[in-house]
């Protein structure tokens, strides 16, 4: 797999140029990319969607869905090495929010050990508004990072694990009561537990980084250090 950033790399093969069309109408953060850094996201895009099983639930399967679902994970882990989330294979796709047996809630995603669940109008919603902070695709990847460092360290890079386990039991909940304090910058949900306030806390270091930045300065760096980026960065990709 070539996945280094040559300063000439440049999207070039019709599978590309494909890709580059559909994840440039939706995806901020890859045209931000220079051409080498994009040709990297393309490359790991294609890959990623390669090694998943994608199964359409009560909608027709849509060439740009996988594409763009395999894109929100390369956003995620493109600081990384280690991308693949080898433990979930199977991505299952609904049109709209849905109920899961047993709970009384509607859901727009969530992860289990069958597979990571999206909700299509959801993922599209997310995309379409970056001042919101909400992004379902980001938030259901970083549990599905999350789960796949317990599952399988190998699986992931080697400091991710370490700097994770840090921010489940020092800087995460340090943070969420300083924000509970003073109100919060995050939504209220972030506030569940630990997972979701590391799920909530990344779809903000994402959807508008320089907001996160200025208003929770501490939490936006400690991110960085855990995700290897920056996404106010035009590579993105912090050097280790
Ligand atoms: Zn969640």
């Amino acid at each position: 797999m070539t996945d280094s950033i040559s300063s000439t790399a440049q999207v070039s093969t019709p599978l590309e140029f494909e890709y580059n069309a559909i994840i440039s109408q939706y995806i901020s953060y890859f045209n931000e990319l220079r051409d080498a850094g994009k040709k990297r996201f393309i490359e790991r895009t294609i890959h990623f969607q390669s090694i998943k099983s994608f199964s359409y639930i009560g909608m027709e399967e849509r060439k740009e869905v996988p594409i763009l679902i395999s894109a929100a994970a390369v956003q995620l882990t493109y600081g990384f090495d280690k991308y693949e989330l080898p433990f979930f294979k199977n991505i299952y796709v609904t049109p709209d929010a849905y109920l899961k047996t047993g709970e009384k809630e509607i859901f727009v995603g969530h992860v289990s050990p069958e597979g990571i669940y999206i909700a299509w109008k959801y993922f599209l919603q997310g995309y379409s508004d970056c001042t919101d902070n909400v992004n379902v695709a980001i938030h259901e990847m970083a549990h599905a990072l999350e789960h796949e460092s317990f599952m399988d360290e190998a699986s992931v890079d080697k400091d991710f694990k370490t700097d994770l386990a840090k921010f489940s039991s020092v800087t995460g909940p340090a943070f969420a009561s300083a924000i509970v304090e003073r109100k919060s910058y995050l939504r209220s949900y972030a506030f569940t537990n630990i997972q979701e306030f590391w799920a909530v806390s990344v779809e903000a270091f994402f959807e508008n980084p320089a907001a996160l930045k200025q208003s929770m300065p501490g939490l936006y760096g400690t991110l960085c250090d855990i995700l290897n980026q920056d996404p106010l960065t035009a590579d993105k990709i912090l050097p280790k």
